[in-house]
């Protein structure tokens, strides 16, 4: 038997190994794998549903991770999921596999979490599965929403001169995280010292506690926008920038001077001797939109205060590519995500 280790494949290329051959059997699934969410059809409305699992050790690190936190959390990145298919969460489902290590008191704190991401997101908790793990914890989430057939918005609608969009600062989560690490280092050579982060509450507040856009796809109805493509911004603006051009087959340019990085996270990246452009390129967990649209409904984003006009779509032919400040221009690399 041959043994291919799953790295050579990357996740991305694992995913489309495993699920290449289950074709889409009812006429009810509009969209399988491949997107933000699945999409399904039983009546007028379409549900959309999306998964997400996060493993102790891998997405999280509970030495600076609140529980309560955690759990707001593993919500929001589901809902966003939800989002960027420009449709409305309504349900989530929450399994956990937990080792003995945990207090009913430590899942009280978990759950607490939870329950604040529901209010906020008014969705509601309907089900989920509960098991022991020989160590650690893993969380899974599942997402479950709704919309109009029509509202939805796809990875593969980008069209070449549409304007790519984004919907606030990125970077600020990888520095937050990269802050998170160096006091835990800190902490664990000197255990006496007590961690300083409250300058740095803007950073550490976007890896800790992030929030999907839920007010942007209302003001999409407001305005009455349908963006050409969309996806929210987990693994980095590279990554689902590449997403976009390989499913609507095109490429981008975008400009390094309409990438929104808050002042904040500009100061951290030089403190940490890092490219404040590559944290928001290849950090990820801002959790914020990318989207495309029409040339002709820039009109409808110019008055909204928190959507930065970022590049344009191009011809596939023309690649994937970012203008410097200086105007310099490079070819983009998909990096996001090496977890394994
Ligand atoms: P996101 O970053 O938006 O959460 P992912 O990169 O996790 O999306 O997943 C990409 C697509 O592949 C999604 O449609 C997801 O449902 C699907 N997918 C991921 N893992 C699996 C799997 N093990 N089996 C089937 N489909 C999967
Ligand atoms: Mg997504």
């Amino acid at each position: 038997m041959q043994r291919t280790d799953v790295n050579t494949l990357g996740e991305f290329g694992l995913i489309e190994h495993l699920t290449r051959n289950f074709p889409l059997q009812q006429s009810s699934s509009l969209k399988g794998v491949g997107d933000d969410a699945a999409v399904m059809q039983f009546g007028s409305d379409c549900t959309v549903v999306s998964t997400d699992m996060l493993v102790e050790g891998i997405h999280f690190d509970l030495a600076y991770t609140p529980l309560k936190h955690l759990g707001y959390k593993a919500v929001s990145v589901n809902v966003s999921d939800i989002y960027a298919m420009n449709a409305r969460p309504r349900q989530i489902t929450v399994s956990l596999a937990i080792s003995n290590r945990f207090s009913v008191e430590a899942l009280d704190e978990l759950y607490e979490g939870i329950r604040a991401a529901c209010e906020h997101y008014g969705v509601d908790l309907v089900g989920g599965d509960t098991t022991s793990s020989l160590k650690g914890l893993v969380i899974s989430v599942t997402a479950i929403g709704q919309a109009p057939e029509t509202d939805l918005v796809y990875r593969n609608g980008a069209q070449v001169g549409d304007l790519i969009c984004i919907t606030g600062d990125l970077g600020a989560a990888y520095l937050g995280l990269q802050l998170l690490e160096r006091e835990k280092r800190i902490w664990q050579e000197n255990p006496g010292v007590q961690p300083d982060l409250e300058e740095q509450k803007y950073a550490i507040g976007r890896q800790l506690k992030p929030e999907a856009r839920k007010d942007i796809i209302e003001v999409f109805r407001k305005v009455d926008l349908k963006p050409t493509a969309m996806i929210d911004i987990s693994d980095g603006l590279a990554s689902e920038l590449f997403h976009i051009c390989r499913q609507s087959k095109v490429g981008a340019l975008i400009e390094e001077s309409g990438v929104p990085i808050h002042p904040d996270a500009q100061m951290l990246a030089l403190k940490f001797k890092l490219d404040p452009i590559t944290c928001a390129l290849s950090g990820g967990e801002d959790y914020e939109l990318l989207f495309t649209i029409k040339p002709s409904d820039a009109d409808k984003i110019r008055m909204l205060p928190e959507i930065y006009i970022a590049g344009e779509i191009m011809r596939a032919e023309d690649g994937i590519k970012l203008q410097t400040k200086g105007g310099n221009l490079h070819e983009l690399k998909a990096q996001g995500w090496t977890h394994f």
